[in-house]
């Protein structure tokens, strides 16, 4: 049962053993924040963080904290902790570079391993940087493959045997549409093709089993619901059965079996540690770990199956509340109805593109803030870790308000920024 008034919600809210966690964060008072999507909150523990390693280990320790504080492991001690988060074990994942150079790396290293096949499948809907990835490695290649990209039905029948990599964002950052990630891992596995599964949108969100379902490979983000700051670094998974197969293209010297010898000739190390390029961002890795921080808390509070409860109850509640206030003004349901095809966000069409940008911008204006993704879609993020029921219950109101009124019909609106 939804909640029928915002006091049902606070009752939620109070009861919820989720709700704790939402002091890890520095979020401003009367702010509703439902963009953890694109940029999660700065947990609080990171400007301590940071100020620690600008002071005492870069300020005093100088290059001597590259060993004393621990810099040099960064990239692997990162990794293990996402390891736990998606189903992965501690010396399959690393992180390193954005997700579009990750995905380059592990794009590269799968279609290595199926020489004899030509095909990247995707579906059109993917994120673009995905998709140009693609477009630029297969231009690297010389133009023998092809990316064929398949509206999401057809994605089954299309896995056939010419397909080399099934290359899949898991949610569709538009819409919030969740893949089977096992179907399709199964299917593709008995096609013979590799998975690359992009968790952009998953990552921290709800749970993931990448070894449940026999995954490949997988990359993801570090700044949206593993809220490690404005371009964080990224994190990527290589199944340990591939990881001695093949070495990827950015053979940086960070990748090499021993760094510190300073060979001529490049060797790859034996494990994930191949993957890394260049020295890892270590202010931005100490924001990322804290972040991460942020949702292994979770797993003492009932773990990433009470975080999905949470978010499906967030989002389902305020579906009914935007469906039942909205109905009149144009605004329809983007995301699939069954939260079990859904990811942990909720999107609405408008009626058109500008009126749609526009009403974003007047719900941010009052303090609640989702994004708009072109051509029309209003997009919320439900971070179960920080979004309460109230919150909820609030933006929907809010919204509800500025359609009544028409309130987003003002030219300070309707101009459009350079971030969106
Ligand atoms: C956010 C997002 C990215 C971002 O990639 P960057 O290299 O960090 O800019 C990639 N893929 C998907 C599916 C995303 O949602």
């Amino acid at each position: 049962m939804s909640p029928a008034s915002r006091a049902d919600c606070e009752a939620l809210d109070a009861a919820d053993a989720l709700g704790r966690l939402r002091r890890q964060f520095r979020i401003p008072e009367g702010l509703i924040y439902l963009d953890g999507n694109s940029l999660g909150p700065v947990p609080e523990s990171v400007s301590g963080a940071l100020a620690q390693a600008v002071e005492r280990d870069w300020g005093r320790g100088l290059v001597r904290s590259w060993n004393n504080a621990d810099w040099i492991e960064l990239p692997q001690r990162i990794g293990a902790a996402i390891a736990r988060l998606i189903g992965a074990e501690a010396d399959e994942v690393i992180v390193a570079d954005s997700t579009s150079v990750n995905l380059f790396k592990v794009l590269s290293a799968a279609l290595r391993m199926r020489p004899d096949r030509a095909v990247i499948l995707s579906e059109p809907g993917n994120f673009p940087t995905d998709l140009y990835i693609a477009q630029g490695l297969i231009e690297q290649l010389g133009g023998r493959h092809t990316l064929r990209l398949v509206e999401r039905d057809a994605l089954g029948q299309a896995i056939g045997p010419d397909v080399a990599a099934v290359m899949l964002t898991q949610v569709d950052y538009r819409s919030g549409h969740r893949l089977d990630l096992e179907a399709i891992s199964a299917r593709a596995r008995a096609a013979g093709a590799i998975t690359i599964w992009d968790l952009a949108h998953s990552a921290g969100a709800f749970e993931v089993d990448l070894n449940a379902a026999g995954a490949d490979f997988a990359v993801g983000c570090g700044y949206k619901y593993l809220n490690g700051g404005p371009g964080a670094p990224a994190f990527l998974f290589v199944a340990r059965r591939h990881q001695q197969a093949f070495t990827q293209p950015l053979s940086g010297w960070m990748g090499h079996a021993r760094p510190f010898a300073f060979e001529t000739g490049y060797q790859p190390a034996s494990g994930i540690g191949r993957y890394l390029c260049g020295t890892p961002p270590v202010l931005s890795m100490i924001a990322l770990e804290r972040g991460v921080d942020t949702v292994l808390a979770a797993l003492g509070h009932g773990g990433m199956a009470a975080l999905r409860a949470k978010s499906v109850a967030l989002c389902e509640l305020f579906i009914e509340q935007v469906e039942r206030r909205c109905a009149a003004f144009g605004l329809t349901l983007a995301s699939p109805r069954d939260a079990s095809s859904r990811g942990s966000q909720v999107s609405f069409a408008s009626a058109d593109g500008d009126s749609g940008y526009a009403i974003i911008q007047a719900l941010i204006a009052r303090g609640v803030i989702g994004d708009f993704r072109a051509p029309d879609i209003l997009r919320f993020g439900f971070a179960p870790l920080y979004v309460r029921h109230v919150d909820a219950w609030d933006a929907a109101e809010a919204l509800a308000e500025i359609m009544r009124t028409e309130a987003w019909n003002r030219p300070e609106f309707l101009t459009r920024q350079a971030v969106t």
